[in-house]
This record gives structure tokens, sequence and C-alpha cells, in this order.
């Protein structure tokens, strides 16, 4: 089995807590922040006494807001990411950032530690808009963060995206992107907006006060998304993921290649020597367990054959050039037609999968309705 080449380190503290989030995270204040660091560590040597590595490629600190701490505080996580994976020059290493939450001296910091990859949450580039879904920044932010971070070097930026918001409309959203694009960035992320439970926009939607755009007009931002990146030479890479040759991320390609790497901090998931693990997430809760037992496991199981040929499947899909159907066959022994060959079928034959040569992918009809095709993918 090879061994992970990957590490994902969550810092689940924010500013402010946006109207749509659902991921792992909490107020910012008065959280015990440097013992979360320091439990980061213990973790991370933990995991790596129990699964060695030989060499790291890919590092990912996201949240939460990784901006969000002092530089006091994010010098010992980058001493310690460094010291306990060895790393000498990875590939790639990103860090996440919130417009207008960082300092020349975090950015110079970031850089001596090797970062050389930054991903910045944009969202949106109106005012009300970005008032409306709860974001910390405004417009001005965006542009001065990418303008400090190419001052101090980084060129290897990415921003993020958002569609499908509350009051949104199809003209909002082309000027984002318009916006980003005379921003010359070389790779973009746009999600679109999933009400998730436990959100300000959930109770707000069980109240019938959230306005969300129709969903033509939600199809239409994507198609809209789609054509105006690929005209401009972005290499449309996965389903949310837009880049400039060589300018694909690598780590998330570990992802969606189905490859293992270590997930580090509170909620974190990982997959190592076959299995997939989850951390607990309530920050006390994930620093005790560090302490009293090493490894915080909320659960981790060994991944089943059936369940490693799903994943193949619909990560692999994800990806726009799709599954490859030779490394199914050396890596499950089997053809992937002989598994799902009856749902590859039906699902070629109603436009939404295509085959070609070595290649099971998505055809631009079936990118819009992506998670329907993965669940035909389930054994
Ligand atoms: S979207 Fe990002 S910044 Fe906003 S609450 Fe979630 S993790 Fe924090």
């Amino acid at each position: 089995m090879a061994l992970p080449k990957a590490v994902y380190v969550h810092i689940p503290f924010c500013e402010q807590i946006c109207h749509y989030c659902d991921f792992n995270k909490v107020y910012l204040k008065g959280q015990p922040i440097e013992e979360y660091v320091k439990a980061c560590e213990k973790e991370m040597k933990e995991a790596v006494s129990q699964f060695p590595y030989d060499h790291i490629e890919t590092v990912y600190i996201g949240g939460g807001t990784p901006s969000s701490l002092s530089s006091q505080q994010l010098e010992p996580l980058l001493d310690s990411i460094n010291q306990v994976f060895s790393l000498q020059k990875p590939r790639e290493y990103t860090f996440e950032i919130n417009p207008g939450n960082i300092s020349d001296e975090k950015l110079s910091l970031l850089k001596s530690a090797g970062v050389n990859r930054l991903s910045i949450g944009a969202q949106a580039f109106q005012e009300d808009l970005l008032k409306k879904i709860g974001r910390a920044h405004d417009e001005k932010d965006i542009y001065r963060t990418i303008e400090s971070a190419r001052r101090m070097g980084f060129e290897n930026i990415s921003i993020d995206l958002m569609f499908g918001l509350p009051g949104q409309s199809v003209a909002n959203f082309i000027e984002s992107i318009e916006k980003s694009l005379e921003l010359e960035i070389p790779h973009f992320s746009a999600y679109s907006l999933k009400v998730e439970e436990k959100t300000v926009f959930h109770q707000l939607q069980r109240k019938g006060k959230l306005p969300l755009p129709p969903e033509d007009d939600e199809v239409a931002m994507y198609d809209v998304l789609i054509n105006m990146l690929t005209e401009q030479n972005y290499h449309h890479y996965e389903i949310s993921n837009f880049s400039k040759n060589g300018y694909e991320s690598l780590h998330n390609l570990t992802y969606w290649n189905n490859e293992e790497y270590y997930g580090i901090g509170a909620g974190a998931h990982g997959y190592v020597s076959g299995q997939r693990y989850a951390n607990v997430g309530p920050i006390k809760k994930y620093i005790n367990n560090v302490h009293s037992q090493g490894r915080p496991l909320l659960e981790s199981h060994v991944v089943s054959t059936a369940e490693k040929m799903e994943e193949e499947m619909f990560l692999g899909l994800r990806k726009l050039e799709g599954v490859s159907i030779s490394q199914f066959q050396n890596r499950f022994n089997k053809d992937p037609f002989e598994i799902f060959g009856n749902n590859i079928k039906r699902l070629k034959s109603e436009g939404l999968l295509k085959v070609e040569d070595d290649r099971i992918s998505l055809t631009k009809n079936g990118l819009f309705v992506a998670n329907e095709v993965f669940e035909k993918f389930l054994l």
C-alpha cells in the first residue's frame, strides 16, 4: 500500500460565522488557540509514529480561517508541521486566508515556512451580497489581500466564489467572474450554495425568509461560469475547479484520485493505511482526547474493497478526465464494467456519462446532475 504523501491540518477558528457555513468551526474569541496548536503537534507526532510516511508532497492548512491566527500562534504551528513531516520544499503547500485578515508579517512567516499557494475566500464582489451571507470582508479587502500576497511573492493564488446565493442574480455572478478574471488569478473554485442544517440560512429558509434564486438561474450561473472561464483558457479539471495550465490543486487531486492523506485537527478526516477516520469536532474534546489517547478519533474503519471501488468511481468522476479503466483494473483486479456495467450503460444512454479510450467521465449534462450520477455507484 502506498504511504500517504499529503497532509491536511484543520484550524477551526473564525472571526465571524458565515450564514451558510456548516464546517467544523467556532467563534475565535476566548478559544484556547495555543493549546489547540500544541494538541495538533501531538496528534501529528502520534499519527506519524503509527503510520509513517516516506515523503510529503502536499500540505493544506484549511479551516475555519487559518489566517485568523496571530503570528505568534501561527509560527509554532508552521514549525511543528515542518518538523514532524520533515518538509523539504513540498510540491504544493496551501494556506487558506480570508480577505482582510492577513498582514505582511503573517505572509512573510508563511513564505519562510514554505507555503507556496494561497486560497482566498472571496465568494462574491458585491457588498450587499457579502453582508447578506455574513462574510466579514468587503470588496476592497479582496483586492488588498491579493495585492499584498503578490507583493510578498505569492503567485500561485486561488480564489473561491459562490453562486446560488440569496438575492444573487445571474448578472451579479457574471460581474464577480469578470472582476476575478481581471485579477488574473491562476485558479478558481466555485461552489453553489447548499443550505445545510444548523446554519442561519437553514433557520431563515424554515421561516420562508431565504430568497434563493430560481433553479434555472442557478443552472445558468454554473453554465456561464464554465463558458467564461474556459473561453479564457482555464482548464476545467474538476466539477467546481478551474486552473491555468500547471496550477491544478495537487493536494485536492489526492482526494479525487482516492489516495491516502493525514487529517489533523478537530473534526478533520483522514485516510491512512487503508483506514478512513474522523476526529472529534468540539475543540476542548479534541484537546483532551489528544492528551489522553494520542489520536482523537471519533470513528475509524478499514475501507472494504466494495467501498474503495465506489470511491474510485465517484471521486474519480469529479475530475473532468474521469476514471481510468486500466487503473481501476490494476487496483482491484476487476473491470469497472464487471461491477457497475448496468449503471454505466444506463447513464451513458441518458447522456450523462461517456466512455472514451481508457476513460469513463461525466458529459457536460452529467456535470449539472453530478450528485445524482454518483449515487448510482453506491454498491
Ligand atoms: S465559511 Fe469560512 S470563514 Fe465563514 S464561518 Fe465557515 S469556515 Fe468560517
